[in-house]
């Protein structure tokens, strides 16, 4: 009897311990993971705003450049401009030749920040800007911005909406 009792319950209580420290390996595993997850994010972001910062500085220290004069010689990190994807424009003023980082002061919060090069080129030749527009609020002015206008467009749709079955 003494030794059935035991045959049965040395096994279970193996069982459960081995159930036991395989969940806490697992948790822990889990919490590790997560962890790692976190200091890469928070890594990336910190090496994200180092670099955010270096750049302002460089664009600072440099000044501002006028891409549209033709005796500017392009500095080696301009990209340069396709004249035909600026054709939009419907203007005999001066075109830009290249663009580079410039310089930002939000004009809602004062942040300074920089207007890359690329984002140029992106908002004057793919989203078809005008020429004589440009930057004047910060990444988090113009999220907050985006947002407002969204919302503004929905509550006006809603309106219509609501307006065409009244009618
Ligand atoms: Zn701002």
């Amino acid at each position: 009897m003494e030794k059935n009792w035991n045959k049965h319950w040395v096994p279970n209580l193996h069982t459960k311990a081995i159930v036991k420290v395989l969940g806490q390996f697992l948790r822990i595993e889990q919490l590790r993971l997560f962890d790692n997850q976190v200091l890469t994010m928070t890594r990336r972001k910190a090496k994200k705003q180092k670099l955010e910062a270096a750049r302002l500085r460089l664009v600072k220290q440099r000044g501002p450049i006028n891409p549209c004069d033709p005796n500017v010689v392009p500095p080696v990190e301009a990209i340069m401009a396709n004249p035909q994807a600026l054709s939009h424009n419907n203007t005999h003023g001066p075109m830009p030749r290249f663009y580079v980082d410039q310089l930002v002061q939000c004009r809602q919060c004062g942040k300074e920040e920089v207007w890359r090069a690329a984002a140029q080129q992106w908002w004057y030749e793919v989203a078809k800007g005008n020429i004589n527009s440009k930057a004047v609020l910060c990444r988090a002015c113009r999220a907050v911005e985006k947002q407002r206008k969204v919302a503004a467009r929905k509550q006006h749709q809603d309106g219509l909406a609501l307006k065409e079955k009244r009618d």
